[in-house]
């Protein structure tokens, strides 16, 4: 079993570069999906109350015997419960399903700016974190303005920003920001879902190292910092996305993979969903 690297936080938590994403996958098929992932190596699992499937990941969670401590959950808090007091409860609620009694990493899941409620509901989040019911306090899809603006009005600057993250859309302002203020990158998407494994640049590369399209992808973000929380729920690529600890891609092979920067979202543009 590969050792998994980890990554330590601006308040010194430490987080698995690379975890399990489950969304998509309905609520029954979880349960046999993580406990895969779990058998196979993985302590890290991302989901969020919109995928409907927090019971299925704490019903793994629980099966598993791991203890809790060595095992590192991410769940998100859905748009329509932005606010102070519904993100209170809308966590009561997420920590109710997965059965646990704090989780490691909240995230605000989408900034939503036409609502204008991200900045009463990072207090909610600095209040869970003050409470340690959360371990670490985190944004996903917030652009640089989001960012920006919530540090204008909070001393805690979030742990992590979850974006879409690829070959296809390398995100270089975003990541050198978050660099500047000590922000982890967590790579969403970070497969494109799949569309772009059969990309020359990327065939070529694997083929080079005997190796698949979706670990030298995995293996491009880890080379750059990014934590990656591939999805599947096919056993065979579950353990295959864990095996990528053993073989470094050189200089030319990481900027071959740079050039397929593209804008290429998969997913909502954060500008404009509300
Ligand atoms: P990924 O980029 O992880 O791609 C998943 C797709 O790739 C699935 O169709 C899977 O198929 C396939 N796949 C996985 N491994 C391989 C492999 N080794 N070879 C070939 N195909 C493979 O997409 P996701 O959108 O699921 O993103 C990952 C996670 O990121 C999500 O599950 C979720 O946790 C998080 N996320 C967060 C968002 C946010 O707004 N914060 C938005 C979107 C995702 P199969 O399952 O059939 O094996």
């Amino acid at each position: 079993m590969s050792t998994i690297p980890h990554i330590t936080l601006n308040n010194g938590v430490r987080i698995p570069q690379l975890g399990f994403g489950v969304f998509q996958v309905p609520d029954a098929e979880t349960t046999p999906a993580v406990a895969s992932a779990l058998d196979a190596g993985y302590r890290s699992i991302d989901t969020a109350a919109i995928y409907g499937n927090e019971k299925g990941v704490g019903a793994a969670l629980a099966d598993s015997g791991i203890a809790r401590e060595d095992l590192f959950v991410t769940t998100k808090l859905w748009n329509a419960d932005q606010g102070y007091d519904a993100t209170l409860k809308a966590f009561d609620e997420s920590l109710a399903k997965l059965g646990l009694d704090h989780v490691d990493l909240y995230l605000i899941h989408w900034p939503t700016p036409a609502r204008d409620l991200y900045l009463d509901t990072w207090r909610a989040l600095e209040r869970l974190a003050a409470d340690g019911r959360i371990r670490a306090a985190g944004v996903s899809n917030f652009q640089p303005d989001h960012l920006r603006r919530l540090l204008d009005h909070s001393s805690l600057v979030p742990a992590v920003n979850q974006i879409e993250l690829h070959p296809g859309l390398q995100q270089r302002e975003l990541r050198a920001l978050h660099g500047e203020l000590g922000i982890a990158t967590e790579a969403w998407s970070p497969l494109a879902q799949g569309a772009l494994l059969g990309e020359d640049a990327i065939v070529s590369v694997a083929a080079a190292h005997g190796r698949s399209p979706a670990q030298v992808v995995l293996r491009w973000h880890l080379q750059l910092g990014n934590v990656v929380i591939p999805k599947s729920v096919t056993p065979s690529r579950i353990r295959e996305n864990l095996d990528v600890f053993d073989f470094t891609l050189s200089d030319d092979e990481m900027t071959a993979i740079g050039a397929l920067d593209r804008g290429l979202r998969t997913g909502p543009d954060p500008d404009t969903l509300n």
